[in-house]
Formats: structure tokens, sequence, C-alpha cells
């Protein structure tokens, strides 16, 4: 049996969500569903968890959500009124007001457009409704409880009909609400796959699944058919958005394919992600991913290789002012540590290279800004000569000046860090190297 998981561009609209109900009943395999919130109509438009957030802002500084939630009504009622529904959302949007305005958190209110949105398609598709609260916890500590979970999910397993489930969100042992990260209804859809022993967990979107790196800055990229959990890792923690980067950790367990779909192509195969790509013709490099706004802070010091626990005390130092280090590039007498710029916002950066000075006495210390990187990933790199060489004779001609190199121990990927400004540049001479 099928989890078929459906974005929010998917729930957004009339025409939508008929398309989400023809692609369902297409198939009786895809019995379990899980739905985001309502997304943007059109560009200038807002996602109803933006609204929800809004809303709790709302009632913290008025007391109430009163405005919000009138716009938030309007967009279920009509939504429900146009696809000929007879549930009365305005008896549900009463409840989510008055539970926000009571709430503590912004967690309940940014879960009720998931809640919603499975009201209303559990109607279309005359399917059951299944709240996450009821099965999906976590610990006293805000950790996800996935072996609770995965039994409360696993009772399921044996249903008859089809069942809709609201991505997103969970519940505490205190019973309130508790949602994932940002984009987190693709866990939801992972944690149910693993949990009902699906044979193939569909994640509909609205692209065509992967491509080989970012359409913003190559033109019409190639696709990627078929990727590894490993690799799909990679290329979304540097950047690569298709997918929330959790997913794959519930459905690795038991080797559960995700495969990335379009619903408004649903002909397109899309993406598969599998355990292991042994058996797939694959190219040397899958994927090129990479982000901008990193920081260096490079140390000299003579002898350094022979000091032992060198490296030890100037990662504590890290580690006590709660930053977490990205690479740790390494020389005979040198030593550089990458940090994302996201991670030191607040921190106070002289403060650590005044600490670092303490604990381990530098010749030299510096900090360097706007530093990209790039990985360039891929299995298929671990059994071909030469990626290495194409890769820094493209950047090369490009007149990129490379900062910074570090390449996996296991070979799936090789990192490169170079200047902002020449970051554009590098992906393009990068990608043209590999697949024009
Ligand atoms: N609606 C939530 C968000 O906008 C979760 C999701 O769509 O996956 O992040």
């Amino acid at each position: 049996m099928k989890v078929c998981k459906f974005g929010g561009t998917s729930m957004a609209t009339v025409a939508s969500i008929r398309q989400v109900q023809s692609i369902i009943e297409s198939d009786p395999m895809r019995k379990f569903i899980i739905v985001s919130a309502p997304g943007k109509r059109f560009s200038e438009d807002t996602k109803i968890t933006d609204m929800l957030y809004a809303a709790y802002a709302e009632k913290l500084e008025n007391g109430s959500c009163r405005y919000k939630i009138a716009e938030i009504r309007t967009r279920f009622v009509e939504l429900a009124k146009e696809l000929g529904l007879s549930v009365d959302m305005n008896k549900y949007i009463d409840e989510v007001e008055k539970g926000i305005n009571e709430s503590t958190t912004a967690d309940y209110a940014a879960s009720r457009g998931e809640y919603l949105s499975a009201v209303i398609m559990s109607e279309v598709l005359g399917f059951k409704m299944l709240d996450a609260a009821d099965v999906i916890k976590f610990k006293a500590d805000g950790t996800f409880d996935s072996e609770l979970t995965n039994d409360l999910v696993s009772k399921y397993a044996k249903e008859s009909g089809g069942i809709v489930v609201p991505g997103f969100y969970g519940r505490m042992p205190d019973k309130t609400i508790k949602t994932f990260t940002r984009g987190g209804s693709d866990f939801t859809g992972a944690i149910i796959a693993r949990g009902v022993g699906a044979t193939v967990y569909e994640n509909w979107t609205d692209v065509n699944g992967f491509m080989v790196t970012d359409p913003r800055l190559v033109n019409n990229p190639k696709h990627i058919e078929v990727l590894s959990y490993e690799e799909l890792r990679e290329l979304s923690y540097m950047g690569a958005s298709v997918l929330h980067p959790d997913s794959i950790f519930p459905v690795q367990i038991d080797k559960i394919p995700i495969n990335i779909r379009n619903t408004f192509n649903p002909e397109m195969p899309g993406t598969l992600i599998l355990d292991n790509t042994d058996g797939y013709k694959i190219p040397k490099v899958t994927g090129i991913a990479g982000r901008k706004g990193n920081t260096t802070i490079s140390l000299k010091k003579a002898m350094m290789n022979a000091e032992i626990g060198f490296c030890r005390k100037v990662l504590s130092v890290l580690e006590r002012h709660g930053m977490s280090v990205e690479h740790v590039p390494t020389g005979i007498d040198t030593m550089s540590i990458v940090l994302s710029d996201a991670g030191l916002k607040g921190v106070d950066e002289n403060k650590i290279v005044d600490d670092i000075r303490g604990a381990v006495n530098p010749d030299h210390i510096e900090i360097t800004h706007s530093l990209a990187l790039i990985a360039v990933v891929g299995h298929g790199m671990a059994n071909s000569r030469g990626v290495a060489a194409t890769l820094f004779t493209a950047l090369y001609k490009a007149g990129v000046n490379v900062r910074m190199i570090d390449q996996g121990s296991s070979e799936l990927n090789i990192i490169v860090g170079v200047e902002e400004k020449d970051y554009n540049a590098s992906i393009k001479a990068i990608y043209n190297a590999f697949f024009d």
C-alpha cells in the first residue's frame, strides 16, 4: 500500500484539490494521505501556515486573533463551499479561534492549517480522518518519540478504508500540540509510511522532483531520476529544498523508497530515493548544491601537529559558545573552522576568537566572511577517476579561486569553499563540466 503526502500548493485551490482527488482515486493502493496546509494560490499570496503564525502574533499583541482569523475563515469557508462540501467550516474555525486565544505557544496555531486541510480532504475523498495528535508523540523534552509513535501508527496498517492525516504536528505528554520544523509534513508522511509498512512513500509536490542543481542558476538543469538516502541528506543539507531533510530517517529503517512526484504533471515518474542505487545507471555526479553565508576562523601555530589535544581545545571553545561546526580542514600547522552565519547570529565572534587565543595561544588567528560552500555529491565518484580533476579544472577555467577543499572519506562528496561573489559562476562551471 502507498502513503501519499500532498504539499501546500496541491491543497491551495479547488482545481488543485480536484487534481489530488483524481490522483488518489486512480490507484486503490493510495490509502494513507497526509496533507499540508493550503499554500500560495499565486505568487503574492500568503500561505495559511504564515497567516496562522500571524494570528498568534496578533493575539499576543492584542489579546485576541480576531482580524487574522477572519481572513483564514474566509479562505477555508470559500474552499469548502466551492468544493460543494456540506461540512460546517465555521464551527471548526470557531474552535481554532478559541484555541489560539487560549494557547501559550505558536505551535497550536501553526498546526491548524494542516488540521483544517485534513478535514476538507477527508470530506472530498470520503476517507476517515486520523488526527496526528493521537498517533504522533513527543517526549517531555520535546524530541520526537519515534518508537511510541510507530506502535500507535502501526495499529492502522490493516484498516480497510482510506485515511487522511494532517501533517506537521503531534502531541506532547502534557497534551499540548507541538509542530516539527517548517516543511515538516514531509516528515509526518515518512513516519506514517514506516508505521503502516508502505511499499512506497509518494511525496507529491509542485515540481518534477530533484534537479541536478538550482534552476535559478543553471538554465533547465537535468532531472535526477534516482538518488540514495545518503545523497539526499548531503544535497538537502547544502540547500536543495524539495524535501524536508529529516524525512529519510523513518523510512530508511525499513528501506521504504520515497518517490517525489508532481501533482500538476502526474505522468512524470519524478525522483526515486532509495537506500541503495546499485544496479541503476548512475552518473559520476548526482547533484550539485551549495549555500552562501559562511564564516571561517583560521589558526596557525608552529608544531600544531605535535600538540596533542589542540583540535579538541579549539572545538571545546566552540561547543561552549553553542556553535555547530560545518567543516574543519586542517594542515600540519594550520586549522580552519567553517561556521554558518545563521548559527553565528547573536554570537559575539570576537569573544570566540579571544577564547580560542586563551585556549591554544595560536601564532595567528583571523576571521574571514563571505564564504560560499558547494557540494558535489554522488556515489558514482567513488569508482571513477578524474572527478576532482574535472571539478578543479572547471573552477580554474572560470577564474575562481578555491578557498577550501574537503572530501568525506566515503567519497560521497567533494566540498569546495569559494568567495560568495564567485558562487554563481562556480555552480555553472561545475554543472557544465559534468553535464554538458
Ligand atoms: N505548513 C507547514 C509549513 O508551511 C508544514 C508543511 O507544509 O510541511 O511549513
